[in-house]
């Protein structure tokens, strides 16, 4: 058998004390220059100045590549031609510390504004990734067939391939404003982090210097119809979807959710929205399972079947507290900071029906113009029973008008901007 030995560091870093006698670089987070804001760097070197480390969770699958001797732990990415297909800002919210505490807005533009720090030898690694393509659903071409959508050889084809610009985001969370947005003291949220990842990050208690934490969770991935240039442009209309994970349903079409039909439903009136000159944006966010993940959430499933009576909705959401204790653990306070970041203050048609999502989203200061809730029909029959447990229980009901009147009304506006 080969020796395989693993990559062995050549020595410990202790967490509780900076590793260099150098000052790591500031981040001033807020800062309108991004050189003055400092960059983020969680790579693996001594010029480390947050908590944790990039690419969340598969941090996990880098260290298991480097111990069993697969990656060199000294790997520096080679980021030619990486740069962003379509400009993203900067916006003014970039500079509202109050707007954006959950993502690195500068985050895809590293190797251009940190430029300089790079060539010096600082590993800078990239937290946000744009670049272009074209998705195909069959929900898509059935609303071709049934005549609500049309190809117009640009944003939609004949063969109903839709042209996307798409982002992946890596959270990097700025712990000041984190607890901020929580109304919670910075140290209570340190120490939890803390605890409730097994003790993972020491840093979190011995170092409030740092005040960046590139927690070890799921992403997002935002899909941009129509030119990403007219986001935070006022003068165009906007639609908007922000969908939380559903493995189960978005890719797999499993029954008792409506999750992938409010998906297509979104993605429509986001193709809609771009063919009248306006823009559409789809934030996909890793929150599987209202973010308790899905061995949770296929639990409940079984807990919610096996019950007395069967699945019902005036218990959909008392069996969710009985496995997770809490029903929901998504915190959509945090949402709105991908909207900020793209420069968005309104949207004239939000494809949710979902009352948590529009007021953290009006409460962040971002004006809604419409809600449109999906067409009954769109509905399949196994996922009554959340529809009229959510219903039940107020999820849904500020502002929103019948489905069969809101697509007309809202083309309307879309096309007379
Ligand atoms: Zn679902």
């Amino acid at each position: 058998m080969a020796d395989r030995k693993p990559n062995a560091d050549k020595h410990i870093v202790l967490t509780s004390h900076p590793t260099s006698g150098r000052k790591p670089l500031a981040i001033n987070w807020g800062a309108p220059d991004p050189l003055l804001r400092g960059p983020v760097i969680g790579s693996t070197t001594e010029h480390r100045n947050v908590i944790g480390a990039h690419s969340g969770s598969y941090a996990l699958y880098r260290a298991l590549a480097v111990a069993a001797g697969r990656l060199k732990s000294d790997h520096v990415p080679d980021l030619t031609n990486t740069a962003p297909a379509d400009l993203i800002g900067p916006h003014p919210q970039w500079s509202d510390p109050m707007k954006i505490v959950s993502m690195d807005p500068w985050g895809h533009m590293t190797t251009e504004v940190f430029a300089g720090l790079i060539a010096k030898g600082y590993d800078i690694r990239p937290t946000v990734a744009v670049t272009r393509a074209h998705i195909n659903m069959p929900e898509l071409r059935d609303a071709m067939a049934a005549g609500r959508l049309r190809s117009d050889n640009l944003i939609l084809s004949p063969a109903g391939d839709a042209r996307v610009t798409k982002v992946a985001i890596e959270p990097v969370w700025w712990l000041p404003g984190i607890a901020r947005r929580f109304a919670i003291d910075e140290a209570a949220l340190r120490r939890n982090l803390f605890e409730h990842t097994g003790r993972m990050f020491p840093e979190l208690v011995t170092r409030p210097d740092l005040k960046v934490f590139l927690p070890p969770i799921g992403g997002a991935t935002v899909y941009i119809f129509g030119e990403p240039t007219k986001l935070g442009d006022r003068r165009y209309p906007l639609a908007c979807r922000v969908h939380d994970e559903c493995n189960g349903s978005d890719v797999f079409g499993s029954d008792i959710c409506t999750c992938r039909p409010y998906l297509a439903h979104g993605i429509e009136l986001c193709i809609e929205t771009a063919q009248a000159g306006g823009v559409g944006v789809v934030v996909y966010n890793r929150k599987e399972g209202r973010a308790l993940g899905e061995v949770t959430k296929f639990l409940v499933y079984n807990a919610r079947k096996r019950q007395e009576g069967g699945d019902r909705a005036d218990q959909y959401f008392r069996r969710t507290e009985c496995v997770a204790g809490v029903q929901d653990m998504r915190f959509q306070e945090l949402m709105p900071d991908v909207l900020h970041w793209l420069g968005i203050a309104r949207i004239d048609r939000m494809a949710s029906m979902s009352d948590m999502k529009h007021d953290a989203l009006v409460g962040s200061g971002i004006e809604i113009v419409d809600r449109v809730p999906i067409p009954d029909e769109l509905i399949p029959a196994d996922a009554r029973v959340e529809m009229d447990a959510k219903v039940a229980a107020g999820y849904f009901n500020k502002g929103v008008r019948p489905a069969d009147s809101e697509l007309t009304v809202a083309k309307g506006r879309a096309l007379s901007e």
